[in-house]
């Protein structure tokens, strides 16, 4: 499968490479530059390839000794010719951008951690793409805004379920957050804090609008192929946003909703899922099926003060 994490990863060895090149590449051209800038820079150079050779074969220990001493010798000569020309020492040294694995993006069998940021910083690239939505923090949720204390206790009880979450993320998870509640309460500043935090802790997250996941599953099922139903698939950690905003035919979202959510379900592959439906809007939109499982999903509701938005949430309490 073309899933977004190995795509994004071979991208990013991709860019290491280039990076690693770049450096030596740019290397070599500084060290052309000494070469006809300083007569005998060339001659020492020889000097010291000829004398590493003989140590790569000489077996005899004095001699090791004697050889690497020529060498140390005629490396200090090239510094202090440098010197006199007035270029730093390490003039013709490749330059990486990573010290700690010369730019190759491993340490022994390891990926090294600027690897891991490149693929990170590539992750909430497209998730921005896609969903033209800034990266939030918990710290900037505040709860200050929820003059009614009863209500404030709810959101603060749903930031903490969050923050636990994000913190405890792993895999393989059977769990999952189903945030409801009407807009702009902060259930989407809540998902966009924990894709935050889990992108930082190396896992591919998506976040999308459950109209886009839709129309890219359908597409899969009757269309084109489309690697975007993959991507949604098999990502880390998938927010669908707004789920019951999307206007196809709910016969249609059904089955992708379904096909996307059961495929997660069975894989351990955690979802956060968003939406202002109420409870039987949400069975008669998506049958027994995805709802079932969405309430296998850690459930939190979000409360603001629209009067009327109480009262619609005091009928449909579940
Ligand atoms: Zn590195």
């Amino acid at each position: 499968m073309n899933t977004l994490k190995s795509r994004l990863t071979a991208q990013a060895e991709n860019t290491m490479r280039a990076r690693r090149f770049a450096a030596l590449d740019a290397a070599a051209k500084r060290k052309n530059q000494l070469r006809n800038k300083i007569p005998t820079y060339v001659e020492l150079e020889m000097h010291i390839a000829s004398l590493s050779a003989k140590r790569l074969k000489a077996t005899d220990p004095a001699t090791l000794e004697q050889l690497t001493n020529a060498v140390n010798t005629a490396v200090r000569d090239i510094e202090n010719l440098l010197v006199k020309y007035n270029v730093p020492v390490n003039y013709a040294m490749p330059r990486f951008e990573c010290n700690r694995c010369s730019d190759m993006g491993v340490l022994g069998a390891e990926r090294c951690d600027c690897f891991r940021k490149l693929v990170n910083n590539s992750v909430a690239q497209e998730i921005n793409r896609n969903s033209s939505i800034e990266l939030k923090s918990f710290n900037t949720f505040t709860l200050n805004k929820y003059r009614d204390e009863r209500k404030r206790s709810i959101m603060a009880g749903n930031l903490r379920v969050c923050r636990e979450f994000a913190d405890n993320f792993h895999l393989p998870c059977d769990g999952g957050l189903f945030l409801r509640g009407r807009t702009g309460l902060g259930k989407t500043h809540l998902s966009l804090a924990i894709a935050n935090e889990v992108i930082n802790q190396n896992y591919v997250v998506i976040y999308d609008s459950a109209i886009n996941i839709i129309d890219a599953v359908l597409q899969s099922v009757y269309g084109s192929h489309d690697n975007n139903a993959d991507n949604y698939k098999t990502a880390d950690l998938l927010i669908i946003d707004d789920l019951g905003r999307e206007y196809s035919n709910p016969q249609y979202s059904e089955k992708a909703m379904f096909e996307v959510i059961n495929y997660r379900l069975n894989s351990g592959l955690p979802c956060i899922v968003n939406t202002n439906l109420r409870p039987k809007e949400l069975y008669e939109r998506y049958g027994e099926g995805v709802v079932s499982r969405l309430y296998l999903y850690t459930r939190l509701t979000f409360e603001g003060d629209d009067v009327r938005m109480q009262e619609g949430e005091r009928q449909d309490e579940d």
